[in-house]
Formats: C-alpha cells, structure tokens, sequence
C-alpha cells in the first residue's frame, strides 16, 4: 500500500512479481526436504543479486516468492527484471556434492489507475505466473485483462460443469490404436468431450483444468471409464467377426489420488463384464512423478485388478529411471511434441528412439501419437515402436463413426 501511495505521489511506476519454482516438488520429493531448504535459501541469495538495491523480496509460502519493485520508468523494467530472475534460478545449483537443476516461472501485474488495491495485484501477477506455467515453464508472463475474464469464463464453465453430467452433455469419443507389426487397428482411446448447450463441442483443453481443480474429474473420470467399457461391449456385440479391442482410458492425478478409486474401476469392470486384459489406464508422467509412493501403491492395486497402465505424455515430465523400473507399468507412449519432428528433427528422432529402446529395454511396449504423416509412420516402423496413434490414422470420432471405421478392417 505504502509503494502504491508512492508512486501515485511521486508518478513512478511500480510492479509485482510472482515466482514459483518449477519442479521444486520433485527435488522435495527425491531428495528430502533438508535439501529442499537449502536450495530455497540458496535461491533467496540468487535473487537477491539479480534484483536491485530498493527492490522488495518476500518469500510467500512454499517455493513462491512475490518480489516489490518500485522506481521504474516502463514496463520493460520489469520485464529485464523477470529475465535477471529467470536467468539467476535455471542455472545449476550445488548443495552437498548434489547438483540440482530447478527453473522459475514469473507473473508481473501493475498497478492500473483505477485499481490500486495490494491484495488485488498480487493476484493479478498470481493469475500470470499460471500462465507463464501453462505457456510452458521457465518464463514470464503479463497479466492482462483478458486473463481476468477467462477467471470470469471459469466460474461459468465450473457451474455448467457441474451440471453437465446429470444432463447428458458429455461424450465420449474414441481415437483408433495401430498395430505397427499388422497395420491394423488393434484399440482405442477414450476421448472426452462436452456438448455445451451454447458452445458446441467443447475439447478437454477448455474444461479439463476446471474439472481437475473442482474434483469433478473424479465422477466425470469414473463415467467415461464406464461408458467406453459399455461402447467397447457393444461393438464386440455387433461385429463378433472383429478381434478383441484394447480400450485406452485416461486418468487424472486427482483420480489417482482418490481413496475410492480402485474399488470403483474394479466395480466398473464387473458391471460392465469387459476383459480387465483389454483395459489400459493412461496416467501422465509428471502426475505419476508427483508423488511416487502414493503412484506406486496405486497401480499395484489397479494392476492386481487385471488391467494394463501406460505412462502417458512420456518425455515431457521428469521422470527418475530409478522409478519408472519401480512403477507396475506396461506401456510407454511417446509424447507428440517428439513424433513432430520425427525424421525432420534429429534431436526428435534421437529422443523417440532413445523411448523406444527405454521401452523395449524395461519390457514394456512403445506407443506413438500424434502420428500426422506416411513419414513420421515410415520412421516408428523403422525404430521398432509398437503402436501408433494420430490423425493420420483417424481423428477422434464419435463410437458410432468408430464402428463403422472398424468394420471396414482398414490397414496401414
Ligand atoms: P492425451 O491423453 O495426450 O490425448 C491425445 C490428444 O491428442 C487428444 O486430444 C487427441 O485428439 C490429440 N491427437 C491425437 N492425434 C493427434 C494428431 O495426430 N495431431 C494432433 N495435433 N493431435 C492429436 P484431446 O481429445 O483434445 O484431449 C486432450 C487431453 O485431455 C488428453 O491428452 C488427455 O490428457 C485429456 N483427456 C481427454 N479425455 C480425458 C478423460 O476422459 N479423462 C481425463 N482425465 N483426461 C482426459
Ligand atoms: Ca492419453
Ligand atoms: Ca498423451
């Protein structure tokens, strides 16, 4: 309050920084909470030399810290700021002999006109450091106000969620899984979408963060499980010629956590009478490198269950090796953003192959998406992946769509 006063007086401008370590949990996590303090202490010196003499530092809570900078002539003060910030944090940091790496991501809101209330602008730089995270990590963001209206969408989008299930709004959509060894469609994944009464078809990209963060995800999850299951038998039902099919369903880290959840699949499994063999849960790495005992306890009891697990989105999180031997799992699937450049990027294709031996090496199988072109397919061939999965096969589609598809035997 005293800076805004300030600047009002004196007609300088002043801004807010929101930082939050990226990753931070991890190190936590894999190398004890003492370490964890040191690193916070030894990121508070690194600041403190990347800012400048009148500047404010505060450490918020957690691995947040909010620094105060007054004194500047534009926003591109602070801009070189959060660069100094940035740069100070990604570098390399050593604490007893252990190397660790983190990163910071940084949100800077200033003060408007008619808007000077402190409690308001530390969460104005709060809402852009989510989005400097959402953009990708280790970077900053401005808040602007379109951020403040999608806070607004939000709140919409919660209340209609919450909603959307008891009126029948949601479907499930399925994406064909290609056998590289035969070219033919050995499974699918379940795919969630929300037939918004004023929107149209809503991806889980515009509704799956607010389904997470309310918890109903939990019911939404248990229900797409449910239903793909049903579609899977029906299609058994109406086509006994075809062979059996593998289901993909995803889980979400919410769901993973919930105590009720294995007692519920395995409900789901009975209920519906599907092969628990043929059924894949799909959990990303970082939600299973979120919390490795709770993950490991999890998926065993999930497997005893019968059904198979994938490491989704593999390649983006931070996964220790050492874990990912631990974790009862049984495929690998490649990340998209590596299958873009495959055979156009070479460090893309290092990485797919480097997965796929990783894969293969572990026992596990090695699945590709976002699959896009004959090329990128030439190439998984050619590296040994077992399946793929992308538009260049078949766009998510309806499960009647699907049917008619899988009756066709197309190959690839
Ligand atoms: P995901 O599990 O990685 O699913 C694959 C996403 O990639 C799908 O997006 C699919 O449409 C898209 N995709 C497939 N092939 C291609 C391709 O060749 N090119 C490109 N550019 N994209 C391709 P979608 O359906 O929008 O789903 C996005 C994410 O939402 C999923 O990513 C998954 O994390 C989440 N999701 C979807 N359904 C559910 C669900 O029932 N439960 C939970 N917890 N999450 C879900
Ligand atoms: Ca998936
Ligand atoms: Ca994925």
């Amino acid at each position: 309050q005293e800076a805004l006063d300030r600047a009002k007086r004196f007609g300088h401008r002043i801004a807010v920084l929101f930082l939050d370590l990226d990753h931070f949990k991890v190190v936590n996590d894999s190398l004890g909470h003492d370490l964890g303090d040191r690193l916070l202490v030894a990121i508070a010196e690194r600041l403190k030399v990347a800012l400048r003499p009148g500047d404010t530092i505060a450490r918020f809570g957690g691995d947040e810290f909010v620094v105060l900078c007054e004194d500047l002539h534009g926003q591109h003060d602070a801009v070189a700021i959060a660069d100094r910030v940035i740069d100070a944090v990604s570098g390399r940091f050593s604490i007893d002999e252990t190397e660790v790496f983190v990163g910071v991501s940084v949100g800077i809101a200033f003060p408007d006109d008619n808007e000077s209330d402190p409690a308001n602008l530390i969460r104005d730089a709060d809402a852009a450091m989510y989005r400097a995270k959402e953009k990708g990590r280790a970077r900053w963001e401005i808040f602007d106000y379109a951020m403040r209206a999608s806070a607004v969408d939000r709140l919409d989008i919660e209340n209609a969620l919450r909603r959307a299930l008891e009126r029948r709004e949601l479907r499930v959509h399925y994406q064909p899984l290609v056998s590289l060894r035969t070219g033919a469609i050995e499974g699918v994944e379940a795919l969630l979408r929300w037939e918004h009464p004023e929107r149209g078809l809503l991806l889980p990209g515009d509704f799956i963060a607010v389904a997470e963060e309310t918890g109903l995800i939990v019911s939404i999850g248990l229900w797409v499980l449910d239903n793909a299951c049903r579609q899977v038998q029906r299609w058994k039902a109406s086509h006994p010629e075809l062979p059996a099919l593998r289901l993909s369903v995803n889980l979400s880290g919410r769901q993973l956590g919930h105590p009720r959840l294995v007692d519920d699949v395995a409900e789901i499994l009975m209920d519906t009478g599907i092969d628990p063999g043929s059924v894949e849960l799909e959990i990303t790495e970082s939600v299973l490198m979120d919390d490795v005992d709770m993950a490991e306890e999890t998926l065993g009891r999930l497997r005893a269950l019968g059904v198979k697990l994938v490491v989704d989105d593999f390649g983006t999180g931070y996964s220790s090796l050492a874990y990912l031997r631990r974790f009862p799992v049984d495929l690998l699937k490649v990340d998209r953003s590596f299958v873009d450049g495959l055979g156009t990027d070479p460090s893309d294709s290092a990485i797919v192959a480097a997965i796929i031996t990783l894969a293969h090496t572990l026992g596990l199988e090695a699945v590709a998406e976002g699959v896009e072109t004959a090329h990128q397919l030439d190439e998984l061939r050619r590296l040994g992946c077992d399946q793929a999965q992308g538009f260049y096969f078949a766009r998510p589609a309806s499960g009647h769509d699907i049917g008619e598809l899988l009756a066709n035997r197309p190959r690839w």
